[in-house]
């Protein structure tokens, strides 16, 4: 059999954890009844699934069962929940205040909806991947909606101010949207401490199955804007449509499992990454982006300087990692994050991005370091 390359890209995707599997197992066979079914067992019993998850995804952020609507990832959410609230007014009168460096989910919606008469700001960042919160203030006018900001970057791992950002929004009464994909389960997370009106996030991020997410909506904001999938009414007739009750279940389990071992994990990760970048921070032209700034302790995204970051990857055959951001790889164009930090074209197409999770070993990061290392020192020798 083909050995495997070592996964190092929990970023871009997690394995669903052995026990989240075991939970769903029986919503595909026996429990199969749509949760929408009040008159009958099978109905009851995929509703009470659904509940439970609703909990366990609320419990993880510190929120009620009651403010999350589930949908199928955070690409969903996003554009349910930033349409949403400008279709509930006028589109042509609404505004929104971005930031240059969101996930194309965030980026892509708020370009559609300037197609269609909305005013955007995009905020830039420094070269640490922040904000200026004194912009972000200068940036409000009487027509701003929304200000949506990310939490976690999902390249660099740098994490924004976003309670200080929801306390400038607030003196203006507008409301935060954060996309915490890459936050949830991975740090302790309290929506009512950073005071977001709404956030989105997804299960596969956090040992989930994948095609299920979660919109949290603020109930005591109120701010649900327009319904964006009409339908049967389901999740208060604000998002429509059969639930994905094993991937509901699934999902549920993984945030349950996260909120046990994210203490545990984050410090065993944050060592490993620590290895990982004393060692590769020996290489001669070598730069850890965005390593000074408050981060996730488990990414770590590395330039080397005039090396293609896809010539190394090719020779990294032993590994799985990746070059920018992995919803993007296929365009080989500089990462619109790096290069938003400040990054040359050279060190943005010259930086690899690691992650680490739940099932890396200090094993597999010593191998990565060592074949790294091997696979720099080829390209850079003469021919
Ligand atoms: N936002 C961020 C920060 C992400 O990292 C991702 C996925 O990589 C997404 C949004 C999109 O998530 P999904 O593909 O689950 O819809």
């Amino acid at each position: 059999m083909i050995k495997k390359p070592i996964y190092l890209d929990y970023n871009a995707t997690t394995p669903v954890d052995p026990q989240v599997l075991e939970v769903m197992w029986p919503y595909f066979t026996e429990k199969y009844g749509n949760a929408a079914s009040i008159q009958h067992m099978f109905g009851w019993e995929a509703e009470e699934g659904v509940d439970l998850a609703s909990t366990e995804v609320a419990d993880l952020i510190g929120a009620k069962s009651g403010e999350i609507i589930f949908t199928s990832g955070t690409t969903a959410s996003i554009n349910m929940f930033i349409e949403g609230v400008c279709s509930a007014q006028s589109i042509t009168e609404s505004h929104i205040i971005t930031c240059v460096t969101e996930h194309k989910a965030v980026l892509d919606c708020c370009d559609e909806l300037e197609k269609k008469g909305a005013t955007i700001t995009r905020l830039g960042v420094d070269s640490f991947g922040l904000i200026d919160l004194a912009e972000l203030e200068e940036a409000i006018t009487d027509e701003t909606r929304l200000i949506a900001i990310m939490h976690a970057n999902n390249e660099l791992g740098v994490l924004q101010s976003i309670r200080e950002i929801a306390a400038i929004g607030h003196k203006f009464n507008i409301p935060i949207f954060s996309d915490a994909t890459q936050s949830v389960g991975k740090i302790p997370m309290d929506v009512r401490e950073l005071n977001v009106d709404a956030m989105a996030f997804s299960s596969h991020k956090l040992y989930g199955p994948k095609g299920v997410g979660a919109l949290y909506i603020n109930k005591k904001s109120n701010r649900m804007g327009a319904p964006m999938m009409a339908g049967g009414g389901h999740a208060g007739g604000f998002r429509s449509g059969t639930l994905n009750v094993p991937g509901i279940v699934g999902f549920g389990k993984a945030c349950q499992l996260c909120q046990d071992q994210q203490e545990e994990e984050t410090l065993r990760l944050g060592e490993f990454r620590a290895y990982l970048e004393n060692e590769l921070g020996e290489i001669e032209g070598v730069t850890i982006n965005g390593k000074k700034a408050p981060r996730l302790a488990h990414v770590s995204n590395i330039s080397f300087r005039n090396i293609d970051a896809s010539r190394l990857i090719r020779l990294l055959k032993g590994l799985a990692v990746s070059q920018g951001s992995a919803c993007t790889s296929s365009v080989m164009e500089p990462s619109h994050v790096l290069k938003a930090i400040g990054l040359s074209d050279d060190l943005a197409l010259g930086a690899l991005r690691i992650s680490l999770g739940r099932f890396t070993t200090m094993d597999e990061v010593k191998e990565a370091v060592r074949a790294i290392k091997e696979a720099v020192e080829q390209l850079r020798s003469p021919a």
